[in-house]
């Protein structure tokens, strides 16, 4: 079946907006539609400071790969472009590809947690969000403006 699925993509180490755009384009390769994808932030680095700023972007996909699948593939996606999982959580990243949303499916599996747990309190990832869905709604029938108007908009920074 198909679902429509939103992707956060971040990054803070190399050249980030290479390696997103490399990544929206391999993101293709799981879609059966056109990919639309938002413009990039830049945003201060969540959990250790000592880190370089990142750059931020949410993808919408049409794709008819299930949830761990589709996780999978991202994760080979974020292993091509160098990621290096060091277990230090939030620590730098060449690339981050996480799942935000899975149509309106709630999957709470040890390895995938849809809605993507702090998507709400991100606003490098619902501003992103915003700009390709303003209209949409989270599965527990919550408007995404209104989830916005709750955050603090410190720290992003659109780029053009
Ligand atoms: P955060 O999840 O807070 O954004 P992170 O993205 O840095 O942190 P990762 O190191 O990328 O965390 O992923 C850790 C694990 O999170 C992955 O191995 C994956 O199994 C799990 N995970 C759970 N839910 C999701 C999801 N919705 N999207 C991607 N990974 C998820
Ligand atoms: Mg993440
Ligand atoms: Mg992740």
């Amino acid at each position: 079946m198909n679902e429509t699925v939103f992707i956060g993509l971040g990054s803070n180490l190399g050249n980030s907006a290479n390696t997103l755009t490399q990544a929206l384009n391999a993101l293709s390769t799981l879609a059966l539609t056109p990919v639309v994808a938002s413009s990039f932030y830049l945003s201060r680095p969540l959990g250790p400071a000592d880190q370089n700023d990142y750059l931020n972007a949410v993808a919408r996909i049409t794709t008819d790969q299930p949830p761990l699948t589709l996780l999978d593939h991202l994760q080979a996606i974020e292993n091509q472009y160098g990621r290096e999982r060091k277990g230090e959580r939030w620590g730098p990243r060449t690339l981050d590809l996480d799942i935000l949303l899975y149509g309106d499916k709630a999957i709470d599996l040890p390895r995938l947690k849809v809605p993507h747990y702090h998507m709400m309190q991100r606003n490098f990832v619902l501003l992103p969000l915003y700009e390709i869905a303003p209209d949409l709604h989270f599965p527990d029938g919550q408007s995404l403006s209104d989830a916005l108007q709750q955050l603090s908009l410190d720290g992003i920074k659109k780029l053009t």
